[in-house]
């Protein structure tokens, strides 16, 4: 199957691709759940669209250069009522501050230079994967990733390992650089990876930003976490093995039935 920008984020290209996002949708520990993941698969449940997502693609459209058109695609973006009908919703008022920051930060605009959105393929681990670089640069060995965040310094709790982690971790954004930095060398041919930066603006105000690049060790260590996952992802994908309900996601919630009733002790918090 033949990826473009219209079609990368499809049913059918999902179905065909594994990609970063799908594949976290798959395990709990990056708040997935393979019911679901199996259920927005087949189409039988739509993830009600957020308006965190239109506020990180309206940063995107920014990076590609494709804000005006963008805007003028999405009239959701505008409020429609009251004193304030006709002018941009007040977070993506906000948005603009963010992308400011970013516009008025020298490295940042290093950084994020480049090709946009690059699509590449490879197969890893037996199975094709899609990713999409926002930013690609491998004349001078780097790509980057944008990301628009709440916050960069919260903590999160992993109840698997019993520790706190950084949104690196929470999010699995290590292993989505590395996943991005093996593709790109396969889909290349090139010998040595890239180095994978992630630049960040964060939704506070004012909003906060940082650079952040990853090592060979982290890449290695974050695609072996892939490689110890990756078989019973694709036994549920393949409808070789029966996916397990998570009962606490939106799409469990919607369809759940109580199978038990729980001993008060169970409702443990950590
Ligand atoms: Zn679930």
């Amino acid at each position: 199957m033949q990826l473009t920008k219209s079609n990368y984020f499809s049913q059918e290209a999902n179905r065909h691709y594994m990609s970063v996002s799908q594949f976290k949708s798959f395990l709990p520990s990056y708040g997935g759940c393979e019911a679901q993941a199996v259920a927005t698969l087949n189409g039988t449940y739509e993830r009600s669209s957020v308006m965190a997502f239109m506020e990180g693609h309206y940063v995107h459209a920014w990076n590609e250069g494709t804000l005006d058109e963008f805007k003028a695609d999405n009239p959701d973006l505008y409020s429609s009522r009251g004193a304030t009908a006709g002018q941009l919703k007040s977070n993506f008022q906000h948005c603009n501050t963010m992308i400011e920051v970013l516009e008025n930060d020298p490295l940042v605009t290093k950084a994020l230079a480049g090709e946009k959105e690059v699509i590449l393929t490879a197969e890893l681990f037996g199975i094709p994967w899609k990713v999409m670089l926002d930013s690609y640069n491998p004349a001078v060995g780097i790509f980057a990733d944008l990301k628009a965040l709440k916050e960069i310094d919260g903590k999160w709790w992993n109840k698997d390992a019993q520790a706190y982690e950084n949104f690196l971790d929470h999010y699995g954004y290590t292993i989505q650089m590395s996943v991005y930095t093996e593709v790109e060398k396969l889909a290349t041919g090139r010998e040595q990876w890239l180095l994978p930066h992630m630049v960040i603006v964060t939704k506070q105000n004012p909003p906060d930003h940082e650079i952040i690049y990853f090592d060979y060790e982290v890449i290695q260590q974050s695609l072996n976490i892939v490689k110890n996952n990756i078989e019973r992802v694709k036994a549920v994908k393949a409808g070789l093995a029966e996916p397990v309900r998570c009962e606490k996601c939106e799409y469990c919630r919607q369809t759940k039935k109580i199978q038990t009733i729980k001993h008060f002790s169970e409702l443990s918090l950590y």
